[in-house]
């Protein structure tokens, strides 16, 4: 921004333009903030903590840790550019029309988030900003492009990702990222809340240990995340990026779904590397590029299908037999099923609040298909559990293995978990890390202990069922059950 101009708004008595914050906790490459400071109008920086959110979507005990710390990165930065951000906690549609009338704002810049009771939430805003003659301004900072502008060729709605990802590739590429503002003019700031008065930290127990060591939440976290990745992953991502043992992929999930990093920021990045990887014939970056695609899709699919995180997207599989099963299910959460990768991956959630992607497939298979489990109870855990919880992303993931999304894997392709185990993890790090306990048995038999000749065992000190569990169902048992139960209903109704 030139000096003339931020001069002008330092000078203005204007009445001021709230920017409302939501999942873009970013000053870089914030089209709503930009848009705001471009209007030449004071400008006010808000965040409304909304708790209503409907069903069990209510931000999660991992959510709730990473937007603390994320809120507090977000204020100093402001703090830092004279614009105090302004906190308040109330329903969003009625926080916002109470704070425009506080402040005599005149206009609102905002994101647009893809949730279905986020978009009903700020029709209810616009309709009250409207009736007190305030412009509202909705702007895309979550996604790269417009999720209504990518269209098959007749105009219709993707159901399939590899067109999809075609579609949005050759669509033009993401705009280039904003700079960050260098000067705020700052509208006089109302009363606000602080975040310590919300309880988002957990204070009895204190669970949080393993995620404050994991994670630094917040814009300068996120950037830092993403300078590592470039120098040390980027360019063996698809050698890579299914090895849970190694640090394969970015874990960039839980800053671009705060949107402490956009996804332009992202994909530019990538695509610059792409460019310069292909000259050498390297795919890493371009397979990174796809995964962002990925992300994309399941934006996508919830904007078009809003009941994805409950309903399933093939009405076939509504009435699949799923058993109520509190004990499995808890053993499940817990990490203690007796199965290495499922219980490495329950415990890595639950330590860290993240999960690799290839062992969030295999758990949410386990818990589907070999337990027999209803897809939605572990989308739940998931939700509570991750710091990357993303309504869109979860839900997607959820169907994807369940068989009952839109382009999905299929429901007969049952992950054998010891099979995946030794494929992915073929040297047992990631098992050994989160599973200390049977860390001693050789690679041959470390990710099915169940297999381990008594000798084995007992030089490795495992005593199964007292040190480690037997597994809590019979892998073969279990792939027979889902393939029956899939058979008399799914394939049935078809
Ligand atoms: P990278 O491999 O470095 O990929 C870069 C980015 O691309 C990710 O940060 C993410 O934004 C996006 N991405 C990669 N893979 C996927 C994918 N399969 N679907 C959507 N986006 C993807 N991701 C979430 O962000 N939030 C969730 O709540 C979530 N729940 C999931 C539940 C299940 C059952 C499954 C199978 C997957 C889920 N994912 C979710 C997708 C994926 O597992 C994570 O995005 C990924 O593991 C994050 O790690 P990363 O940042 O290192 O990914």
């Amino acid at each position: 921004m030139g000096e003339a101009m931020a001069r002008r708004q330092t000078a203005s008595s204007e009445a001021p333009a709230l920017v409302w914050f939501r999942q873009d906790l970013r000053l870089h490459d914030h089209a709503a903030l930009h848009a705001a400071l471009a209007s030449g109008r004071p400008v006010l920086p808000v965040f409304v903590l909304d708790e209503t959110t409907p069903g069990r979507w209510a931000p999660g005990g991992a959510s709730r840790w990473w937007l603390h710390g994320s809120l507090a990165a977000l204020a100093e930065a402001l703090d830092t550019l004279g614009a105090p951000l302004v906190l308040r906690r109330g329903p969003w549609h009625e926080a916002i029309p109470r704070l425009v009338e506080e402040t005599g704002a005149a206009a609102l810049h905002a994101g647009i988030l893809h949730e279905p009771w986020a978009r009903r939430a700020d029709r209810a805003v616009e309709a009250a900003l409207d009736g007190r003659g305030v412009q509202t301004h909705w702007h895309r900072t979550a996604t790269l492009f417009d999720l209504d502008a990518v269209r098959t060729r007749s105009g219709g709605v993707h159901a399939v990702y590899t067109p999809f990802a075609r579609t949005c590739r050759a669509l033009p590429p993401p705009p280039r990222p904003l700079p960050a503002p260098r000067h705020l003019a700052a509208a006089a700031a109302p009363a606000v809340d602080r975040p310590e008065d919300w309880d988002l930290l957990p204070t009895h127990p204190d669970w949080a240990g393993g995620l404050r060591a994991t994670w630094r939440p917040g814009e300068a976290g996120a950037a830092a995340r993403l300078r590592g990745f470039q120098r040390e992953g980027l360019d063996a991502y698809d050698r890579r990026r299914n090895q849970p043992g190694t640090d394969g992929t970015s874990m960039l999930s839980p800053h671009l779904h705060w949107g402490e990093i956009s996804p332009g920021q992202v994909w530019h990045a990538a695509a610059h590397a792409a460019d310069h990887a292909a000259d050498r014939g390297g795919t890493g970056p371009d397979r990174f590029l796809a995964e962002l695609l990925w992300r994309e899709f399941a934006a996508y699919l919830l904007w078009h299908h809003p009941h994805m995180p409950e309903q399933p997207l093939r009405p076939a599989y509504a009435n699949l037999p799923f058993r109520h099963d509190r004990r499995g299910l808890r053993a499940w959460q817990r990490g203690l099923t007796g199965v290495p990768i499922v219980d490495a991956g329950m415990r890595q959630l639950w330590q860290t609040g993240w999960m690799h992607n290839r062992v969030r497939m295999i758990t949410a298979s386990f818990l589907i298909k070999h337990q027999l489990i209803d897809w939605r109870e572990g989308e739940a855990w998931f939700w509570d559990t991750l710091v990357d919880a993303d309504l869109a992303s979860n839900s997607a993931g959820w169907q994807w293995v369940a068989g009952s999304g839109v382009d999905s894997a299929p429901f007969f392709r049952v992950f054998n978990p010891a099979t995946q185990g030794a494929r992915f993890d073929p040297d047992g790090a990631y098992v050994r890390a989160f599973v200390p306990e049977i860390a001693g048995l050789p690679d041959t038999h470390l990710h099915a202990p169940w297999t381990a000749p008594p000798l084995v065992l007992e030089a490795a000190g495992v005593m199964l069922g007292r040190t480690y569990p037997h597994p809590v169902v019979d892998l073969d048992l279990g792939r027979r059950r889902a393939l029956a139960a899939w058979e008399n209903t799914v394939r049935g109704a078809a």
